[in-house]
C-alpha cells in the first residue's frame, strides 16, 4: 500500500516561484485513494499556490494542472506527453515511483525552448512498513475534514 502526503503550500510556492511555467500532475490511483494527489487535491493545491504566488508578488508564474490514471506506467504517461511541452517543471503529486518514471520520460532538453524541464516531487510518500499510527490518524482526520 502506498500512502502519500502533499508538501505544504509554502514549500510548493518556493519550488514553483523558481520557474515561469509549471504543471501540477496528479495520479488517479493510490494517491487519489489516500486523498493526497488525485484530481481534487491537484485542483485545490494549484489554486492555493496560484493565490499564494499572487500575494507574494509573482503573478506571472503560470501554474496549470492535470491528472493521469497512473504515473508509474508508460501507457498512461503517453496521455500526458502532449501536455508537457513548454513547461519548465512538472510538480508530481504521485509517489516516488511516479516521480521517477516521469523524470525518466520527460527530463530531457526541450529543444524548442532550449530548456530542460524538471520533474519535482510535490508529495512525500509513506510506503508499507513506514506507515505509522500518527500518519494514518492524520490521513483520516484530513479525509474527514477535522483536526486530530
Ligand atoms: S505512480 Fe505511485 S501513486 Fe501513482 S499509481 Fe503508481 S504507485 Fe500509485
Amino acid at each position: 500500500m502506498i500512502v502519500a502526503s502533499p508538501k505544504s503550500i509554502t514549500e510548493l510556492k518556493k519550488i514553483v516561484a523558481r520557474h515561469e511555467k509549471v504543471l501540477f500532475a496528479g495520479c488517479g490511483t493510490c494517491v487519489t485513494v489516500c486523498l493526497a494527489g488525485g484530481e481534487r487535491e491537484v485542483g485545490i493545491l494549484g489554486s492555493a499556490v496560484r493565490m499564494s504566488l499572487k500575494l507574494a508578488g509573482h503573478p506571472d508564474v503560470v501554474v496549470d494542472e492535470c491528472t493521469i490514471e497512473r504515473q508509474c506506467e508508460d501507457a498512461f504517461i503517453d496521455a500526458l506527453a502532449p501536455r508537457v511541452a513548454g513547461y519548465d517543471a512538472i510538480c508530481s503529486l504521485a509517489c516516488g515511483a511516479g516521480v521517477q518514471t516521469l523524470a525518466e520520460r520527460f527530463h530531457m532538453p526541450d529543444r524548442q525552448r532550449g530548456r530542460t524541464p524538471t520533474v519535482v516531487a510535490a508529495a512525500g510518500t509513506l510506503v508499507g512498513s513506514e506507515i505509522t499510527f500518527d500518519s494514518l490518524a492524520d490521513l483520516l482526520a484530513r479525509s474527514l475534514g477535522t483536526a486530530w
